[in-house]
């Protein structure tokens, strides 16, 4: 579908996109109803044509019968297959993440951490898995600090270190969220993507791109280099790439459990390659060892959470609670634009409040969000709207402010506009790596799910022979704090969680899900979601149309990023408010979906950025 940039003065008022919630309000339950019927009526493996070889990839799919977004095809065909074979929700997540554990090897997979959020249609209830890699027990507040120099390393030497490699998450995400609400064994949630990687896929630009971006890195560690360097070469488009060592961990790590890694022989062989990485005889990089133990494997678990919750114009937004910003952030900044009518508004004037929501809500994310188990983080008040008025209150409906903005005090009592004093923090780094897919199915389940390895293709450490890259995710704590004058919640220290900014996010209408919406892209996960949620619930816009709009991401920092395709028009009356902006290329690679009137689900997923993702549902119509 060719979604046309919005212009300024194009955004509807908001009645239009009241009109739009309240029109998914009214057709809900007769929707579900008639889905129920239709269900019913045909069975679905013969409602859909066989997805196989040439399932299609389109960034819109609405039908009936569940759906499944991710950024890639064959991982969204498995989570189809899944579903049509009469899986739920959870079981195709899994399915899917374990897919784009093979095909998107750089962003995605069980050498990594993530983020699941769940709504269960029978206790209608969000609930949240937080799978966050964790640093080894050896760590502390000056692990990233060069003995040398007495200096923060300087973040490639991070990157590329197994001192950066955390406690891996995901096997403990998939058994947990499959233990807890999914149908299939780990084993048959596995079984397709191990499939997968034995019979290859065909690589495409993204992929040989983002080999060739890491090429020199990859090029230093021997079982990378032969696993993603065939030949000294990136693969070329259109070949075919196969895993089969991944394919044999995917059904061995089905066959024993995910204790191999957290009690057994593979977590002994994942020790082993952090504290001593298989570098290369001709490496052009020093990787510096990694500190984990094989009492931090065994001592890991998956924490579970109360997600976080804004009411905002009717609806209600369930997030992920810290350890990562991701909830809080999006969920302040909305409270924070709640105080004004978005809808009602010039699109500069909305766009500058957007702006200006963010970048106060990342001044406090910087402040106060960390690992709740080391840090008192005020989630209660970063989320009350009577804070939101405070912050709101600082906003000038003419003027950008200056970044870094302070912090405020989010404790009560909220009253008048208390200037904000003090040092501020902006974001120091976002990434562009990460996957985020969302499933839903005919029972009204839904999924959420951001899984990351952190930076794009990770710490480039292969564990020789099982097929998968270890996740750099530890270099998400703050080296040292960016500001000495202001505490830093987010220093390394001995089985913490790095904060994240994953933002896999539910929207309720009445108690029944709306839509799914979540990113990869670093700290810009945060902008991109709230931006989406706005676009669809305050400008009128259609989903794929929230998702396909130019992008533009504020974090507190003295420039505000922008995709080229924002209008000029809209790009000078922003700088004429005093807004800095820097082009960046492509900011996040978003997925979705939306349960529309009569019981139609639309998958979304992105036309073009990261090479378009894929959308499908089980029966289209
Ligand atoms: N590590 C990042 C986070 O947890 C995600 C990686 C990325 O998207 O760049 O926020």
């Amino acid at each position: 579908m060719a979604v046309s940039p919005p212009q300024p003065g194009q955004f509807a008022p908001s009645g239009r996109a009241r009109r739009a919630v309240l029109r998914v309000r009214r057709g809900w339950a007769a929707g579900i109803a008639a889905a129920a019927l239709l269900v019913g009526a045909a069975p679905i493996a013969s409602a859909h044509p066989d997805p196989g070889g040439d399932f299609p990839k389109v960034p819109v799919m609405t039908g009936y019968g569940g759906a499944v977004s991710s950024v890639d095809p064959d991982a969204t065909r498995v989570g189809l297959e899944v579903l049509r074979r009469g899986g739920n929700a959870v079981d195709a997540a899994v399915a899917t993440a374990a897919a784009l554990g093979v095909t998107e090897p750089y962003s995605a997979g069980i050498g990594g951490g993530g983020y699941f959020v769940y709504y269960d249609a029978k206790s209608r209830t969000v609930r949240t898995i937080d799978g966050r890699e964790t640093a080894p027990f050896r760590m502390t507040a000056t692990s990233f600090i060069d003995p040398a120099t007495g200096l923060p390393l300087p973040f490639d030497q991070g990157v590329n270190s197994g001192l950066s490699v955390g406690v891996p998450g995901t096997p403990a995400t998939w058994e947990a969220a499959l233990r807890r609400w999914g149908t299939l064994s780990l084993r048959q949630a596995l079984d397709p993507a191990a499939a997968l990687a034995a019979r290859g896929f065909v690589v495409d630009e993204t992929f040989q791109a983002q080999t060739a971006a890491n090429q020199s890195r990859f090029d230093d560690i021997v079982p990378t280099r032969d696993l993603f360097l065939p030949g000294g070469q990136p693969p070329a488009v259109g070949s075919t790439f196969r895993n089969p060592d991944l394919a044999r961990t995917y059904r061995d790590m089905g066959r024993y459990g995910v204790d191999w890694l957290y009690r057994g022989a593979l977590g002994r062989e994942v020790v082993q390659t952090v504290k001593a990485p298989p570098v290369a005889p001709d490496a052009d990089r020093v990787f510096r060892p990694g500190l984990m133990e094989t009492r931090d494997l065994a001592k890991y678990s998956v924490v579970d959470r109360n997600p976080t919750r804004a009411d905002y114009r009717g609806v209600t937004v369930y997030g992920m609670a810290p350890s990562s910003s991701g909830g809080i952030t999006v969920g302040e900044a909305l409270n924070i634009l709640e105080t004004v009518d978005l809808g009602g508004m010039d699109a500069v004037t909305a766009t500058h409040y957007y702006l200006e929501a963010s970048r106060l809500a990342f001044a406090d994310r910087n402040r106060y969000i960390g690992d709740p188990a080391f840090v008192d983080v005020p989630q209660r008040p970063l989320l009350n709207q009577g804070f939101a008025k405070e912050r709101a209150c600082l906003i000038d409906p003419a003027k950008a402010s200056v970044s870094p903005v302070p912090p405020g005090d989010p404790s009560p009592p909220y009253q008048g506009c208390p200037a904000a004093t003090g040092a501020g923090d902006a974001e120091p780094y976002e990434g562009q790596s990460t996957t985020h897919l969302v499933a839903a199915d005919r029972w009204g389940n839904v999924v959420a799910y951001n899984l990351t390895i952190e930076q794009t293709g990770g710490s480039a450490i292969t564990v020789p022979g099982r097929g998968f890259l270890l996740n750099n995710e530890l270099t998400d704590f703050s080296f040292a704090p960016a500001n000495p004058s202001v505490p830093d919640p987010n220093l390394p220290a001995p089985g913490k969680r790095p904060r994240s900014s994953m933002a896999p996010t539910i929207v309720l209408e009445d108690g029944k899900p709306l839509l799914a919406v979540g990113s990869p892209g670093g700290a810009t996960i945060i902008t991109t979601v709230l931006q989406t949620l706005v676009g669809r619930l305050d400008l009128g816009m259609t989903l794929p149309e929230a998702l396909a709009a130019p992008r533009l991401s504020q974090r507190n920092g003295a420039a505000t990023e922008a995709e080229p395709s924002v209008p000029a028009a809209l790009r000078a009356a922003l700088e004429a408010r005093g807004h800095v902006l820097r082009e960046n290329p492509e900011i996040g690679a978003a997925t979705a979906l939306e349960f529309l009137p009569r019981g139609r689900i639309q998958a979304v997923a992105e036309p073009t950025r990261r090479g378009g993702g894929s959308a499908a549902v089980v029966r289209p119509g």
